[in-house]
């Protein structure tokens, strides 16, 4: 059986699940003036107020270019309005390695600057866009509606029955689990870093860690025997002033592990990761002592595990309706590289972007489709985030290229700023495996730059 559409009719999608994923395809779709409904097992408050937010969500750089295509950035900030142009962003981060000397510490700049916003604002502001354009085609589009509804597995069928398409974008959970693991392309069996993180305030954004060398604003990454920390600002759904996210890794087993899971709300997170601090990587300690929760949101902290898995792209219903996944759903990876909301974002822009091409040549929107806009988005980036979650996971495969690496960056701004290239650019780290890949790569990056 094929999904295709009477090509007199309005196309018509269904999405499952509004996180970043499924709101940006619902806004991004419905702008092609396709029918799309998006189904949400929460209220619109609900996903904004009460669950915490999925991840951090930062776009490094390049990630911003599809994002502007879906919508308006509106996070780039006025001049002179701090809540929205310094809180959101950063440019530099400093690096330090507990028990190493300070001279082994360095402050890489962005050739880029990454977004940090909190992925609920993110999501719950293009809702708003999407909710706005569909009263009633208000705009003259065609009929698109957000639905409160926790999609099962029996219900999905009639919902793929119903649409041309449906895109599963329940993120990690949810109805992800009926589309096979490609263990081929699945990095790992099992979770590799038990994760602690809070947002919190009382730093100004553009906060200089003078006790790690660094004379500019940014953030810090922060690696230890038994896990890495990152610090930076980020732009609450709230709008609270001088906001920080602190997002922690634990390896499994470790003693900094079962502190993590100790956490049971902000107050004790920020507690175990102020210690942390204090404990190994006394040189920031006291500006992360500055630090308070957020009053405004009991949810501004999570813990938890995340298993990496690349998920099959369609699957079919019990009655044999084809569906496709979408964001997490498709490819979820440790957060350690940032990488999951990124790809996310190219994912929804390339869909879009093919789904249109394919109705322009009058081809079915079918499995085959959906298989080459998938086997394009691994190939494009899907594969690169992978591998480059590796290379930050500190897999043995690139141990030489991260010792390179992190030995040649206090030395060398250029090999540093290569190294958070890494960030908004994941491909290189496809063909890196050798200390001498590293040093051609920080060549190359030099020349560019010059
Ligand atoms: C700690 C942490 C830090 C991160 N930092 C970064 C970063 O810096 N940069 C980056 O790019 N990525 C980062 N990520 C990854 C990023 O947050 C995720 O990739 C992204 O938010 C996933 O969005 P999603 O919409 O695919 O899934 P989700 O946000 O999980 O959304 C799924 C939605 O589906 C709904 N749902 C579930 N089941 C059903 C159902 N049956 N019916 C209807 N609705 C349902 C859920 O309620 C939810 O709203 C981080 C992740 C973590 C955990």
């Amino acid at each position: 059986m094929t999904s295709t559409h009477d090509t007199n009719s309005t196309p018509s999608i269904a999405i499952i699940g509004a996180g970043l994923a499924g709101v940006n395809a619902a806004l991004a779709f419905h702008r092609e003036g396709w029918a799309v409904d998006l189904y949400s097992n929460r209220t619109r408050s609900e996903l904004r107020d009460e669950v915490p937010a999925t991840g951090t969500a930062i776009l490094f750089g390049a990630s911003r270019t599809p994002d502007r295509t879906i919508t308006t950035d509106r996070y780039a900030g006025t001049a002179g309005d701090p809540a929205t142009e310094a809180a959101a962003h950063f440019t530099a981060s400093s690096v330090g390695i507990a028990g190493a000397p300070p001279e082994a510490s360095f402050t890489a700049g962005f050739t880029y600057e990454a977004q940090s916003v909190d992925p609920r604002l993110r999501a719950d502001d293009r809702l708003g866009e999407f909710l706005a354009e569909t009263q009633d085609g208000a705009d003259g589009t065609a009929a698109s509606r957000f639905i409160v509804e926790d999609v099962t597995a029996e219900s999905l069928d009639a919902v793929a029955a119903g649409h041309d398409l449906t895109f599963v974008a329940t993120g990690k959970a949810g109805l992800a689990d009926i589309f096979d693991t490609d263990t081929d392309r699945t990095p790992y069996d099992s979770a590799q870093r038990y994760l602690l993180t809070v947002t919190a305030q009382g730093l100004p954004a553009d906060h200089v860690f003078a006790g790690r060398g660094s004379t500019v604003p940014g953030g810090l990454l922060s690696l230890h025997e038994e896990g890495e920390v990152f610090v930076g600002p980020h732009l609450h759904k709230d709008g609270e002033r001088d906001t920080w996210v602190i997002l922690a890794w634990a390896r499994p087993g470790t003693a900094t592990e079962e502190a993590f899971r100790s956490a049971v709300d902000a107050d004790t997170a920020l507690d175990v990761l102020q210690d942390l601090h204090h404990r190994v990587f006394p040189d920031v300690a006291g500006d992360l002592d500055s630090l308070r929760p957020l009053d405004s949101d009991p949810h501004s902290w999570l813990k938890g595990a995340a298993t990496p898995r690349v998920r099959r792209p369609t699957a079919r219903t019990s009655g044999g309706h084809l569906v496709a996944t979408l964001g997490d759903t498709s490819v979820a990876v440790d957060p350690i590289a940032g990488q999951g909301a990124q790809l996310g974002t190219y994912q929804v822009a390339a869909l879009r972007d093919g789904l249109r091409e394919a109705l322009e040549k009058d081809e079915a929107w079918d499995e085959n489709l959906l298989a080459d806009l998938f086997e394009a988005h691994w190939d494009n980036h899907a594969a690169a985030g992978v591998a480059v979650t590796s290379l930050f996971l500190g897999d043995p495969e690139y141990a030489e290229v991260a010792q390179e690496f992190f030995t040649s960056s206090p030395g060398d701004p250029a090999a540093a700023s290569t190294l958070f290239s890494l960030f908004s650019d994941p491909s290189p780290a496809l063909r890196l495996r050798t200390a001498g890949d590293v040093r051609e790569l920080v060549a190359s990056f030099r020349e560019v730059a010059a």
